[in-house]
């Protein structure tokens, strides 16, 4: 197998029919020698999505699903796709016409000039709402500053990447799982390739800002210490300042004598000094919550029905 095409699906009954002629017409003029497979990933859609997938695997041998017990999330989907995809290059697309499958020959080629991950990044970027353009923007450039690896910004997960790469995240088992940075951790030899993202063909986003919330604290903690390194910081500027009013309270107390009750500054304080106290429990939070889902070692995803073969694990390195 040459090529798989891995597509998470959540409510995608709009777009699924346009996404696979498109497909098609992109991937069949590329004769590949060893074909071509679509890997569609229903994560537990409550639309008309599954129906249409079925159909479409009936008519097409070329056309695996893989179908969730529930929704696990679009990371989970790709992560299954990944696990069940036999293609030696592997593209990663999104259902709803965001990502223009018209690209993926230029990933392919710019792939076989020697790189084992071609990104596409946005340079443009329609139909979103002005609040996720921003949020997404500040987002990727603060993880840009607090992360060691260097994760591309203001891309998704649309790219192409090798088996090779395929089998670096296979060995990735964390639970809570942020893709793009992943790869970046992987290496190899990394480049991309620019467009304009549309809008959505049809149908509706399937990333609540809970969802993105989240998402976005994976990436975050999965791949930086600084917000943990912060709050010892914060503890430390706020002690010392504490610690200099302390010494003014003797003074004012003991040689000038004429301190007042100072209710007002005392409640700024104690509530200063609680508010940073429950921000630095909760970021410490943040990071517990994932230790403890990556100890109880669940498996990331159930399968309820499928047309696919489960592969064996690569070999460890
Ligand atoms: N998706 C998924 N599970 C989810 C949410 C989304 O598999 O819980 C899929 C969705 O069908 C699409 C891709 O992930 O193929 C990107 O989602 P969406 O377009 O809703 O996100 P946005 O582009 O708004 O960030
Ligand atoms: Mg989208």
């Amino acid at each position: 197998m040459e090529l798989s095409v891995i597509i998470p699906i959540y409510n995608e009954e709009a777009n699924i029919a346009e996404l696979y002629q498109r497909l098609l017409g992109v991937l069949e003029p590329m004769a590949l020698p060893g074909g071509f497979e679509l890997v569609f990933v229903n994560d537990g859609s409550r639309d008309q999505s599954l129906p249409l997938l079925l159909n479409l695997a009936a008519r097409d041998e070329r056309v695996r699903y893989i179908d969730f017990s529930r929704n696990f999330g679009h990371q989970i989907a790709v992560t299954a796709g990944l696990d069940r995809s036999q293609g030696e290059a592997v593209v990663i697309i999104d259902a709803d016409l965001q990502d223009p499958p018209e690209l993926i020959p230029l990933l392919y080629q710019k792939m076989h000039e020697g790189f084992e991950v071609v990104y596409a990044k946005r340079r443009s970027r329609q139909g979103d709402s002005a609040a996720k353009k921003l949020t997404a923007r500040v987002f990727y450039r603060l993880l840009a500053r607090i992360t060691s690896v260097s994760i591309p910004v203001d891309t998704g997960d649309f790219r192409i990447i090798s088996r090779k790469v395929v089998d670096g995240l296979r060995l990735m088992p964390e639970q809570n799982k942020f893709i793009r940075g992943q790869i970046s951790w992987i290496g190899y030899r990394q480049t991309f390739i620019e467009y304009d993202r549309a809008g959505r063909g049809g149908g509706e986003t399937g990333y609540t800002y809970r969802k993105m919330l989240r998402f976005a604290l994976d990436g975050i903690t999965a791949f930086s210490d600084v917000p943990l390194k912060a709050a010892t910081l914060m503890g430390f500027t706020v002690s010392g300042v504490a610690f200099l009013v302390g010494i003014y309270t003797l003074y004012a107390r003991f040689f000038t004598r004429d301190y007042e009750p100072g209710w007002a500054s005392l409640m700024v304080s104690i509530l200063f000094l609680g508010g940073v106290q429950l921000i630095s429990v909760g970021i410490i939070g943040e990071y517990i919550a994932r230790l403890s889902a990556n100890v109880r070692q669940r498996p990331l995803y159930l399968i309820s029905n499928t047309n696919t073969a489960s592969l064996p694990s690569p070999p460890a390195h």
